[in-house]
Protein backbone atom coordinates (compact mmCIF):
# COMPACT_ATOMS: atom_id res chain seq x y z
CA UNK A 1 0.00 0.00 0.00
CA UNK A 2 1.24 3.69 -0.69
CA UNK A 3 1.71 6.01 1.60
CA UNK A 4 -1.13 8.24 0.04
CA UNK A 5 -3.66 5.00 0.38
CA UNK A 6 -2.61 4.44 4.03
CA UNK A 7 -3.19 8.38 4.91
CA UNK A 8 -6.40 8.37 2.68
CA UNK A 9 -7.27 5.18 5.18
CA UNK A 10 -6.17 6.93 7.91
CA UNK A 11 -8.26 9.90 7.21
CA UNK A 12 -11.77 7.37 6.57
CA UNK A 13 -11.25 6.14 9.78
CA UNK A 14 -10.71 9.33 11.44
CA UNK A 15 -14.10 10.61 9.94
CA UNK A 16 -16.21 8.02 11.26
CA UNK A 17 -14.43 7.55 14.95
CA UNK A 18 -15.27 11.18 15.47
CA UNK A 19 -18.68 11.66 14.07
CA UNK A 20 -17.79 13.18 10.48
CA UNK A 21 -18.77 10.47 8.13
CA UNK A 22 -20.60 6.90 8.36
CA UNK A 23 -21.16 4.64 6.01
CA UNK A 24 -25.11 4.47 5.35
CA UNK A 25 -27.15 1.78 7.14
CA UNK A 26 -24.32 0.53 9.09
CA UNK A 27 -26.01 -1.96 11.00
CA UNK A 28 -27.38 -3.51 7.75
CA UNK A 29 -23.84 -3.79 6.23
CA UNK A 30 -24.24 -0.83 4.56
CA UNK A 31 -25.14 0.85 1.30
CA UNK A 32 -22.72 1.08 -1.19
CA UNK A 33 -21.90 4.83 -1.86
CA UNK A 34 -24.01 6.27 0.35
CA UNK A 35 -22.90 8.10 3.79
CA UNK A 36 -24.47 9.66 5.83
CA UNK A 37 -22.81 12.54 8.48
CA UNK A 38 -22.43 12.51 11.92
CA UNK A 39 -22.70 14.90 14.79
CA UNK A 40 -19.30 16.81 13.93
CA UNK A 41 -19.66 16.39 9.78
CA UNK A 42 -23.23 17.91 9.52
CA UNK A 43 -21.81 21.30 11.66
CA UNK A 44 -18.63 21.03 9.17
CA UNK A 45 -21.11 20.51 5.82
CA UNK A 46 -23.43 23.73 7.42
CA UNK A 47 -20.26 26.16 7.72
CA UNK A 48 -19.31 24.97 4.35
CA UNK A 49 -22.65 26.05 3.07
CA UNK A 50 -22.58 29.06 4.44
CA UNK A 51 -19.17 30.27 3.30
CA UNK A 52 -20.31 29.78 -0.21
CA UNK A 53 -23.78 31.19 0.15
CA UNK A 54 -22.72 34.22 1.53
CA UNK A 55 -19.92 34.27 -0.81
CA UNK A 56 -22.22 33.83 -4.00
CA UNK A 57 -25.68 35.50 -2.54
CA UNK A 58 -25.04 37.82 0.24
CA UNK A 59 -22.01 39.33 -1.48
CA UNK A 60 -23.27 40.11 -4.85
CA UNK A 61 -25.98 42.43 -5.30
CA UNK A 62 -26.67 40.43 -8.57
CA UNK A 63 -27.39 37.13 -7.28
CA UNK A 64 -30.43 35.98 -5.60
CA UNK A 65 -31.10 32.08 -4.27
CA UNK A 66 -33.60 29.58 -5.08
CA UNK A 67 -34.43 25.80 -3.54
CA UNK A 68 -35.85 23.90 -5.94
CA UNK A 69 -38.03 20.68 -5.48
CA UNK A 70 -36.11 17.36 -6.15
CA UNK A 71 -38.81 16.25 -8.25
CA UNK A 72 -39.69 18.34 -11.28
CA UNK A 73 -41.91 17.44 -14.25
CA UNK A 74 -40.13 14.21 -16.18
CA UNK A 75 -40.03 15.97 -19.65
CA UNK A 76 -37.35 18.63 -18.29
CA UNK A 77 -34.76 15.60 -18.33
CA UNK A 78 -35.97 15.39 -21.82
CA UNK A 79 -35.35 18.82 -22.83
CA UNK A 80 -31.81 18.70 -20.72
CA UNK A 81 -30.69 15.85 -22.77
CA UNK A 82 -30.44 13.81 -19.86
CA UNK A 83 -32.90 10.61 -20.88
CA UNK A 84 -30.87 10.92 -23.91
CA UNK A 85 -27.21 11.64 -23.37
CA UNK A 86 -26.61 11.47 -19.47
CA UNK A 87 -25.07 8.12 -19.30
CA UNK A 88 -21.32 6.60 -19.10
CA UNK A 89 -20.26 3.69 -21.33
CA UNK A 90 -19.46 0.84 -18.90
CA UNK A 91 -17.60 -2.70 -19.36
CA UNK A 92 -18.42 -5.44 -17.17
CA UNK A 93 -15.34 -8.09 -16.70
CA UNK A 94 -16.52 -11.68 -16.79
CA UNK A 95 -14.64 -13.13 -14.68
CA UNK A 96 -14.70 -10.83 -11.40
CA UNK A 97 -17.87 -9.55 -12.24
CA UNK A 98 -17.51 -6.19 -11.90
CA UNK A 99 -18.14 -3.04 -13.29
CA UNK A 100 -16.11 -0.68 -14.70
CA UNK A 101 -16.65 2.94 -16.89
CA UNK A 102 -15.36 2.07 -20.14
CA UNK A 103 -13.67 5.64 -20.60
CA UNK A 104 -11.68 5.47 -16.94
CA UNK A 105 -10.50 1.98 -17.64
CA UNK A 106 -8.56 4.20 -20.61
CA UNK A 107 -8.42 7.32 -18.32
CA UNK A 108 -6.05 5.03 -16.15
CA UNK A 109 -4.00 3.54 -18.60
CA UNK A 110 -2.68 6.64 -20.02
CA UNK A 111 -2.58 7.81 -16.47
CA UNK A 112 -0.03 5.07 -15.67
CA UNK A 113 1.98 5.88 -19.08
CA UNK A 114 2.12 9.42 -18.12
CA UNK A 115 3.40 8.41 -14.31
CA UNK A 116 6.02 6.91 -16.58
CA UNK A 117 7.05 9.86 -18.23
CA UNK A 118 7.41 11.98 -14.66
CA UNK A 119 9.34 9.15 -13.62
CA UNK A 120 12.02 9.91 -16.22
CA UNK A 121 11.86 13.16 -15.76
CA UNK A 122 12.59 13.26 -12.08
CA UNK A 123 15.34 10.67 -13.10
CA UNK A 124 17.07 12.81 -15.42
CA UNK A 125 16.36 16.00 -13.24
CA UNK A 126 18.68 14.00 -10.58
CA UNK A 127 21.13 13.21 -13.36
CA UNK A 128 21.72 16.73 -14.97
CA UNK A 129 21.14 18.55 -12.02
CA UNK A 130 20.95 22.68 -12.41
CA UNK A 131 21.34 22.58 -16.23
CA UNK A 132 18.42 20.04 -16.72
CA UNK A 133 16.34 21.88 -18.82
CA UNK A 134 12.26 19.96 -18.60
CA UNK A 135 11.72 20.64 -21.97
CA UNK A 136 13.62 20.25 -23.66
CA UNK A 137 14.51 16.70 -22.68
CA UNK A 138 10.37 16.19 -22.96
CA UNK A 139 10.91 17.10 -26.93
CA UNK A 140 13.67 14.91 -27.74
CA UNK A 141 14.24 12.21 -25.13
CA UNK A 142 13.26 8.82 -27.45
CA UNK A 143 11.59 6.91 -24.34
CA UNK A 144 9.46 9.69 -23.08
CA UNK A 145 8.60 10.93 -26.63
CA UNK A 146 7.46 7.43 -27.68
CA UNK A 147 5.17 7.56 -24.85
CA UNK A 148 3.74 11.18 -25.30
CA UNK A 149 2.85 9.65 -28.96
CA UNK A 150 1.25 6.95 -27.26
CA UNK A 151 -0.90 9.22 -25.07
CA UNK A 152 -1.78 11.13 -27.97
CA UNK A 153 -2.57 8.18 -30.21
CA UNK A 154 -4.65 6.97 -27.01
CA UNK A 155 -7.03 10.09 -27.03
CA UNK A 156 -7.25 10.40 -30.36
CA UNK A 157 -9.11 7.25 -30.12
CA UNK A 158 -11.04 7.78 -27.18
CA UNK A 159 -12.18 10.82 -27.21
CA UNK A 160 -13.76 10.55 -30.80
CA UNK A 161 -15.45 7.40 -30.61
CA UNK A 162 -16.93 8.70 -27.03
CA UNK A 163 -18.10 11.59 -28.59
CA UNK A 164 -19.55 9.24 -31.83
CA UNK A 165 -21.46 6.72 -29.09
CA UNK A 166 -18.84 4.40 -31.28
CA UNK A 167 -19.12 1.68 -28.35
CA UNK A 168 -17.48 -1.01 -30.55
CA UNK A 169 -14.52 0.96 -31.17
CA UNK A 170 -13.91 1.96 -27.02
CA UNK A 171 -14.27 -1.92 -26.65
CA UNK A 172 -11.43 -2.63 -29.17
CA UNK A 173 -9.32 0.09 -27.95
CA UNK A 174 -9.53 -1.59 -24.47
CA UNK A 175 -8.46 -4.85 -25.90
CA UNK A 176 -5.52 -3.56 -27.81
CA UNK A 177 -4.14 -1.56 -25.21
CA UNK A 178 -4.28 -5.15 -23.40
CA UNK A 179 -6.12 -3.71 -20.63
CA UNK A 180 -6.52 -5.94 -17.67
CA UNK A 181 -9.38 -6.06 -14.62
CA UNK A 182 -7.24 -4.96 -11.66
CA UNK A 183 -9.09 -7.25 -9.40
CA UNK A 184 -9.49 -10.08 -12.17
CA UNK A 185 -6.53 -9.64 -13.61
CA UNK A 186 -8.27 -11.01 -16.87
CA UNK A 187 -9.02 -9.66 -20.22
CA UNK A 188 -12.53 -11.23 -20.21
CA UNK A 189 -14.78 -8.11 -20.96
CA UNK A 190 -18.13 -7.81 -21.99
CA UNK A 191 -19.71 -5.30 -24.98
CA UNK A 192 -19.35 -2.10 -23.71
CA UNK A 193 -23.39 -0.48 -23.27
CA UNK A 194 -24.36 3.10 -22.37
CA UNK A 195 -25.81 3.19 -18.67
CA UNK A 196 -28.05 6.13 -18.02
CA UNK A 197 -27.33 7.67 -14.64
CA UNK A 198 -30.55 9.11 -13.54
CA UNK A 199 -32.33 7.16 -11.01
CA UNK A 200 -36.10 6.64 -11.48
CA UNK A 201 -39.24 6.34 -9.78
CA UNK A 202 -43.59 6.80 -10.29
CA UNK A 203 -45.10 9.39 -9.02
CA UNK A 204 -48.90 8.67 -8.92
CA UNK A 205 -51.45 5.85 -7.53
CA UNK A 206 -51.16 2.73 -9.69
CA UNK A 207 -54.74 2.80 -10.93
CA UNK A 208 -53.72 6.37 -12.54
CA UNK A 209 -51.29 6.35 -15.38
CA UNK A 210 -48.12 5.70 -13.85
CA UNK A 211 -45.71 8.56 -14.62
CA UNK A 212 -42.32 7.71 -14.49
CA UNK A 213 -39.95 10.51 -12.67
CA UNK A 214 -36.47 11.21 -11.99
CA UNK A 215 -34.52 12.04 -8.89
CA UNK A 216 -32.36 15.10 -10.56
CA UNK A 217 -28.43 14.27 -11.12
CA UNK A 218 -27.67 18.27 -11.09
CA UNK A 219 -29.74 21.45 -9.32
CA UNK A 220 -29.15 23.67 -12.64
CA UNK A 221 -32.21 22.23 -13.71
CA UNK A 222 -34.34 23.62 -10.97
CA UNK A 223 -32.46 27.11 -11.25
CA UNK A 224 -33.18 27.00 -15.19
CA UNK A 225 -36.82 26.05 -14.82
CA UNK A 226 -37.43 28.76 -12.54
CA UNK A 227 -35.41 31.34 -14.55
CA UNK A 228 -38.71 33.49 -15.36
CA UNK A 229 -40.36 33.19 -11.66
CA UNK A 230 -37.51 34.90 -10.24
CA UNK A 231 -36.45 37.78 -13.21
CA UNK A 232 -39.99 38.87 -13.12
CA UNK A 233 -40.83 39.06 -9.36
CA UNK A 234 -37.15 40.33 -8.61
CA UNK A 235 -37.13 42.14 -11.36
CA UNK A 236 -33.78 41.05 -12.37
CA UNK A 237 -31.28 42.70 -14.91
CA UNK A 238 -29.30 40.99 -16.72
CA UNK A 239 -26.10 39.45 -16.02
CA UNK A 240 -27.28 38.42 -12.91
CA UNK A 241 -27.56 34.84 -11.14
CA UNK A 242 -29.54 32.32 -9.08
CA UNK A 243 -27.78 30.05 -6.48
CA UNK A 244 -28.80 26.52 -5.41
CA UNK A 245 -27.25 23.98 -2.76
CA UNK A 246 -29.44 20.70 -3.10
CA UNK A 247 -29.06 16.94 -3.19
CA UNK A 248 -28.46 15.36 -6.36
CA UNK A 249 -28.64 11.81 -7.50
CA UNK A 250 -26.82 9.95 -9.74
CA UNK A 251 -26.09 5.78 -10.02
CA UNK A 252 -22.67 5.96 -10.59
CA UNK A 253 -20.92 3.20 -11.73
CA UNK A 254 -17.30 3.74 -10.37
CA UNK A 255 -18.23 3.93 -6.81
CA UNK A 256 -15.54 4.42 -4.48
CA UNK A 257 -13.25 6.77 -2.73
CA UNK A 258 -15.47 7.48 0.08
CA UNK A 259 -17.33 10.80 -0.16
CA UNK A 260 -15.36 11.84 -3.52
CA UNK A 261 -18.18 9.91 -5.47
CA UNK A 262 -21.41 9.07 -4.18
CA UNK A 263 -25.05 7.54 -5.16
CA UNK A 264 -26.26 10.69 -3.46
CA UNK A 265 -24.47 14.21 -2.81
CA UNK A 266 -25.12 17.75 -2.31
CA UNK A 267 -23.88 20.10 -5.14
CA UNK A 268 -23.55 23.97 -4.61
CA UNK A 269 -24.55 25.47 -7.85
CA UNK A 270 -24.93 29.07 -9.53
CA UNK A 271 -26.58 29.86 -13.10
CA UNK A 272 -25.44 33.65 -14.48
CA UNK A 273 -26.93 34.82 -16.95
CA UNK A 274 -25.60 36.85 -19.84
CA UNK A 275 -25.89 38.71 -22.71
CA UNK A 276 -24.75 36.22 -25.89
CA UNK A 277 -21.36 36.82 -27.16
CA UNK A 278 -20.72 38.10 -23.51
CA UNK A 279 -20.47 34.72 -22.10
CA UNK A 280 -16.46 33.71 -22.59
CA UNK A 281 -15.82 36.98 -20.67
CA UNK A 282 -17.90 35.69 -17.75
CA UNK A 283 -16.78 32.10 -18.47
CA UNK A 284 -13.10 33.60 -17.27
CA UNK A 285 -14.99 36.23 -14.44
CA UNK A 286 -16.03 32.94 -12.97
CA UNK A 287 -13.46 30.54 -13.06
CA UNK A 288 -10.73 33.85 -11.34
CA UNK A 289 -13.63 34.07 -8.93
CA UNK A 290 -14.20 30.99 -7.88
CA UNK A 291 -10.38 30.11 -7.50
CA UNK A 292 -9.98 33.41 -4.97
CA UNK A 293 -12.58 31.34 -2.90
CA UNK A 294 -11.05 28.36 -2.69
CA UNK A 295 -8.05 29.81 -1.43
CA UNK A 296 -9.23 32.07 1.13
CA UNK A 297 -10.13 29.09 3.06
CA UNK A 298 -6.23 29.00 3.49
CA UNK A 299 -5.06 26.04 1.75
CA UNK A 300 -1.86 26.23 -0.40
CA UNK A 301 -2.32 27.11 -3.88
CA UNK A 302 0.04 24.64 -5.37
CA UNK A 303 -2.90 21.91 -4.21
CA UNK A 304 -5.72 23.31 -6.63
CA UNK A 305 -5.12 23.65 -10.58
CA UNK A 306 -7.46 24.58 -13.68
CA UNK A 307 -7.64 21.45 -15.98
CA UNK A 308 -9.56 22.73 -19.13
CA UNK A 309 -11.89 20.49 -20.87
CA UNK A 310 -10.71 18.74 -24.16
CA UNK A 311 -14.37 17.25 -24.75
CA UNK A 312 -17.21 19.28 -24.20
CA UNK A 313 -20.77 18.16 -22.74
CA UNK A 314 -23.35 18.48 -25.15
CA UNK A 315 -24.34 21.99 -24.08
CA UNK A 316 -20.98 23.95 -23.02
CA UNK A 317 -18.78 26.05 -25.59
CA UNK A 318 -15.90 26.10 -22.82
CA UNK A 319 -15.30 24.17 -19.57
CA UNK A 320 -12.89 24.08 -17.05
CA UNK A 321 -12.31 22.03 -13.60
CA UNK A 322 -10.87 23.06 -10.62
CA UNK A 323 -8.68 20.27 -9.71
CA UNK A 324 -7.93 19.39 -5.84
CA UNK A 325 -5.10 17.58 -4.94
CA UNK A 326 -7.10 14.84 -3.18
CA UNK A 327 -4.89 11.85 -1.32
CA UNK A 328 -5.74 9.44 -4.69
CA UNK A 329 -4.44 12.62 -6.57
CA UNK A 330 -5.68 15.76 -8.53
CA UNK A 331 -9.27 15.07 -9.20
CA UNK A 332 -12.24 17.06 -10.04
CA UNK A 333 -13.55 18.80 -7.29
CA UNK A 334 -15.66 22.21 -9.08
CA UNK A 335 -16.61 22.72 -13.19
CA UNK A 336 -17.19 26.01 -14.64
CA UNK A 337 -19.15 25.82 -17.83
CA UNK A 338 -20.68 28.28 -20.47
CA UNK A 339 -23.51 26.45 -21.21
CA UNK A 340 -24.64 28.71 -24.09
CA UNK A 341 -28.62 29.37 -24.42
CA UNK A 342 -28.51 25.80 -24.32
CA UNK A 343 -31.33 25.04 -21.61
CA UNK A 344 -32.94 28.02 -21.76
CA UNK A 345 -33.70 27.39 -25.72
CA UNK A 346 -34.26 23.77 -24.89
CA UNK A 347 -37.06 24.70 -22.32
CA UNK A 348 -39.02 27.35 -24.59
CA UNK A 349 -38.97 24.53 -27.25
CA UNK A 350 -40.23 21.93 -25.20
CA UNK A 351 -42.38 24.02 -22.79
CA UNK A 352 -43.84 25.96 -25.23
CA UNK A 353 -43.46 28.92 -23.20
CA UNK A 354 -41.53 32.39 -24.33
CA UNK A 355 -38.08 32.32 -22.20
CA UNK A 356 -36.25 35.81 -23.01
CA UNK A 357 -35.35 38.44 -21.76
CA UNK A 358 -35.80 42.08 -23.39
CA UNK A 359 -32.64 43.96 -22.70
CA UNK A 360 -33.80 47.88 -22.76
CA UNK A 361 -30.18 48.77 -23.30
CA UNK A 362 -29.78 47.06 -26.53
CA UNK A 363 -33.68 47.34 -27.28
CA UNK A 364 -34.10 43.57 -28.21
CA UNK A 365 -35.17 40.55 -26.94
CA UNK A 366 -32.86 37.35 -26.75
CA UNK A 367 -32.44 33.89 -24.75
CA UNK A 368 -29.82 34.81 -22.05
CA UNK A 369 -26.51 33.10 -22.30
CA UNK A 370 -24.72 30.86 -18.93
CA UNK A 371 -22.14 30.38 -17.20
CA UNK A 372 -22.37 27.80 -14.22
CA UNK A 373 -20.43 27.34 -11.30
CA UNK A 374 -21.26 23.78 -9.94
CA UNK A 375 -19.19 22.68 -6.57
CA UNK A 376 -19.80 19.33 -4.63
CA UNK A 377 -20.30 19.95 -1.45
CA UNK A 378 -19.22 16.73 -0.37
CA UNK A 379 -16.24 17.12 -2.61
CA UNK A 380 -15.12 20.22 -0.71
CA UNK A 381 -15.72 18.48 2.72
CA UNK A 382 -13.17 15.59 1.70
CA UNK A 383 -11.00 18.51 0.21
CA UNK A 384 -11.02 20.44 3.94
CA UNK A 385 -11.39 17.37 5.49
CA UNK A 386 -7.97 15.41 3.87
CA UNK A 387 -5.75 18.51 3.89
CA UNK A 388 -6.77 19.41 7.27
CA UNK A 389 -5.45 15.89 8.66
CA UNK A 390 -2.07 16.15 10.59
CA UNK A 391 -0.35 13.52 12.37
CA UNK A 392 2.65 15.40 14.96
CA UNK A 393 5.12 14.19 17.01
CA UNK A 394 5.11 16.48 20.16
CA UNK A 395 7.94 17.41 22.41
CA UNK A 396 7.21 14.72 25.10
CA UNK A 397 7.52 11.93 22.15
CA UNK A 398 3.95 11.37 22.09
CA UNK A 399 1.81 11.89 18.85
CA UNK A 400 -1.27 14.13 18.48
CA UNK A 401 -3.52 13.86 15.31
CA UNK A 402 -4.85 17.59 14.93
CA UNK A 403 -7.57 18.54 12.18
CA UNK A 404 -5.81 21.87 10.84
CA UNK A 405 -9.68 22.71 10.00
CA UNK A 406 -10.11 26.77 8.73
CA UNK A 407 -11.80 28.29 11.72
CA UNK A 408 -14.82 29.18 10.08
CA UNK A 409 -15.30 25.35 8.99
CA UNK A 410 -14.45 23.78 12.33
CA UNK A 411 -17.64 21.92 13.91
CA UNK A 412 -16.51 23.84 16.95
CA UNK A 413 -15.31 27.34 18.07
CA UNK A 414 -14.34 26.92 21.56
CA UNK A 415 -14.62 23.80 24.06
CA UNK A 416 -14.80 25.19 27.49
CA UNK A 417 -12.86 22.92 29.92
CA UNK A 418 -13.12 23.24 33.75
CA UNK A 419 -9.74 22.34 35.14
CA UNK A 420 -11.22 20.09 37.70
CA UNK A 421 -14.83 18.63 38.66
CA UNK A 422 -15.04 20.65 41.74
CA UNK A 423 -14.36 24.02 43.94
CA UNK A 424 -17.36 25.89 41.84
CA UNK A 425 -14.39 25.49 39.04
CA UNK A 426 -17.55 23.66 36.32
CA UNK A 427 -20.35 26.40 37.62
CA UNK A 428 -17.53 29.42 36.77
CA UNK A 429 -17.11 27.06 33.51
CA UNK A 430 -20.47 27.01 32.67
CA UNK A 431 -21.19 31.01 33.22
CA UNK A 432 -18.66 31.15 30.35
CA UNK A 433 -19.91 28.99 27.96
CA UNK A 434 -23.65 30.62 28.61
CA UNK A 435 -21.94 33.99 27.42
CA UNK A 436 -20.38 32.18 24.33
CA UNK A 437 -22.66 29.77 23.66
CA UNK A 438 -25.64 32.30 21.99
CA UNK A 439 -22.51 33.55 18.97
CA UNK A 440 -20.15 30.04 18.62
CA UNK A 441 -20.79 26.73 18.37
CA UNK A 442 -19.09 25.50 21.93
CA UNK A 443 -18.02 22.35 23.81
CA UNK A 444 -18.13 21.65 27.30
CA UNK A 445 -15.65 18.97 28.53
CA UNK A 446 -15.14 18.02 32.27
CA UNK A 447 -14.21 14.70 32.16
CA UNK A 448 -10.88 13.34 31.71
CA UNK A 449 -6.75 14.84 32.04
CA UNK A 450 -6.91 18.06 30.54
CA UNK A 451 -4.38 16.31 28.22
CA UNK A 452 -6.46 14.35 26.73
CA UNK A 453 -9.08 16.79 26.63
CA UNK A 454 -7.14 19.17 24.42
CA UNK A 455 -6.50 15.79 22.51
CA UNK A 456 -10.26 14.92 21.56
CA UNK A 457 -10.43 18.98 20.52
CA UNK A 458 -7.45 19.04 18.29
CA UNK A 459 -8.81 15.51 16.71
CA UNK A 460 -12.03 16.98 15.75
CA UNK A 461 -10.45 20.37 14.77
CA UNK A 462 -11.52 23.45 17.74
CA UNK A 463 -9.54 26.02 17.05
CA UNK A 464 -9.22 27.09 21.01
CA UNK A 465 -9.70 25.85 24.23
CA UNK A 466 -10.70 27.74 27.27
CA UNK A 467 -9.34 26.43 30.59
CA UNK A 468 -10.84 27.45 34.23
CA UNK A 469 -8.57 26.74 37.34
CA UNK A 470 -8.53 28.40 40.65
CA UNK A 471 -7.29 31.67 39.47
CA UNK A 472 -10.42 32.14 37.36
CA UNK A 473 -12.51 32.69 40.19
CA UNK A 474 -10.04 35.03 41.92
CA UNK A 475 -9.28 37.65 38.92
CA UNK A 476 -11.60 36.32 35.81
CA UNK A 477 -8.63 35.21 33.64
CA UNK A 478 -8.67 32.05 32.33
CA UNK A 479 -5.91 30.02 29.52
CA UNK A 480 -6.64 30.21 26.09
CA UNK A 481 -5.24 27.60 23.89
CA UNK A 482 -4.47 28.02 20.34
CA UNK A 483 -5.17 24.53 18.65
CA UNK A 484 -1.88 24.56 15.98
CA UNK A 485 1.05 25.81 17.86
CA UNK A 486 -0.75 24.23 21.23
CA UNK A 487 0.42 28.19 22.83
CA UNK A 488 -1.17 28.97 26.08
CA UNK A 489 -2.17 32.40 27.16
CA UNK A 490 -3.16 34.05 30.22
CA UNK A 491 -6.65 36.76 29.22
CA UNK A 492 -9.50 37.97 30.99
CA UNK A 493 -12.82 36.61 30.14
CA UNK A 494 -13.54 39.19 28.92
CA UNK A 495 -11.27 39.42 25.94
CA UNK A 496 -12.54 35.59 24.78
CA UNK A 497 -15.10 36.80 22.23
CA UNK A 498 -13.08 39.20 20.64
CA UNK A 499 -10.35 36.44 19.96
CA UNK A 500 -12.43 33.73 18.18
CA UNK A 501 -14.03 36.23 16.27
CA UNK A 502 -11.11 37.62 14.53
CA UNK A 503 -9.37 34.57 14.34
CA UNK A 504 -12.68 33.36 12.22
CA UNK A 505 -13.06 36.18 10.15
CA UNK A 506 -9.59 36.74 9.46
P1 LIG B 1 -16.98 13.50 -12.54
O1 LIG B 1 -16.31 13.72 -13.86
O2 LIG B 1 -16.04 13.40 -11.39
O3 LIG B 1 -18.01 12.41 -12.57
P2 LIG B 1 -18.81 15.51 -13.35
O4 LIG B 1 -17.99 16.24 -14.35
O5 LIG B 1 -19.83 14.55 -13.81
O6 LIG B 1 -17.84 14.81 -12.27
P3 LIG B 1 -20.49 17.74 -12.80
O7 LIG B 1 -21.65 17.17 -13.50
O8 LIG B 1 -19.73 18.86 -13.43
O9 LIG B 1 -19.48 16.56 -12.39
O10 LIG B 1 -20.97 18.14 -11.33
C1 LIG B 1 -20.47 19.26 -10.64
C2 LIG B 1 -19.79 18.90 -9.34
O11 LIG B 1 -20.61 18.01 -8.58
C3 LIG B 1 -18.49 18.14 -9.51
O12 LIG B 1 -17.42 19.03 -9.71
C4 LIG B 1 -18.37 17.40 -8.21
O13 LIG B 1 -17.76 18.22 -7.22
C5 LIG B 1 -19.80 17.13 -7.82
N1 LIG B 1 -20.14 15.73 -8.11
C6 LIG B 1 -20.50 15.21 -9.30
N2 LIG B 1 -20.77 13.91 -9.18
C7 LIG B 1 -20.58 13.59 -7.88
C8 LIG B 1 -20.72 12.38 -7.12
N3 LIG B 1 -21.13 11.25 -7.68
N4 LIG B 1 -20.44 12.41 -5.80
C9 LIG B 1 -20.04 13.56 -5.21
N5 LIG B 1 -19.90 14.71 -5.86
C10 LIG B 1 -20.17 14.75 -7.18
Amino acid sequence: MSNNEEKFKKIISHAKEYGFVFQSSEIYDGLSAVYDYGQNGVEMKNNIKEYWWKSMVQYHENIVGVDSAIFMHPTIWKASGHVDAFSDPMIDNKDSKKRYRADVLVEDFIAKIEGKIQKEITKARKRFGESFDENQFKTTNPRVLANVNKIEDIKNRLYPAMDSDNLEDIKLLIEELGIACPISGSKNWTDVRQFNLMFSTQMGSLSEDANQIFLRPETAQGIFVNYLNIQKSGRMKIPFGIAQIGKAFRNEIVARQFIFRMKEFEQMEMQFFVRPGEELKWFEYWKNERIKWHLSLGIPEEKYRFHDHEKLAHYANAASDIEFDFPMGFKELEGIHSRTDFDLAAHQKFSGKKIQYFDPELNQSYVPFVVETSIGLDRTFLALFSHSYNEEVLEDGSMRVVMKLPPIIAPYKVAVLPLVKKDNLPEKAREIMDSLKYNYMCQYDEKDAIGRRYRRQDAIGTPYCITIDHQTLEDNTVTIRERDSMKQERIAIGKISGIIAERIND
